[in-house]
């Protein structure tokens, strides 16, 4: 039973690796080398989750977020 459902539907500043509980469930699906955005895909609702990077001040900072 995964914790999708409980999770944030954003996570601003966070990589799906700097967020165990969600690393742990998901699949990656695919990547976008243009834009850098990776789909994954919780293994057990099929939620899914696009991490991105969005410029912020300085730099990039990237996002997690169901979609
Ligand atoms: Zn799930």
């Amino acid at each position: 039973m995964c914790d999708c459902v409980n999770l944030e539907s954003s996570y601003d500043g966070k990589k799906v690796e700097d967020i165990p509980e969600l690393a742990s469930i998901v699949d990656e699906v695919r990547t976008d080398f243009k834009t850098w955005e990776t789909e994954y895909v919780c293994k057990d609702c099929g939620q899914k989750w696009l991490e991105k990077y969005v410029s912020k001040g300085h730099g990039e900072v990237p996002l997690t977020q169901k979609i």
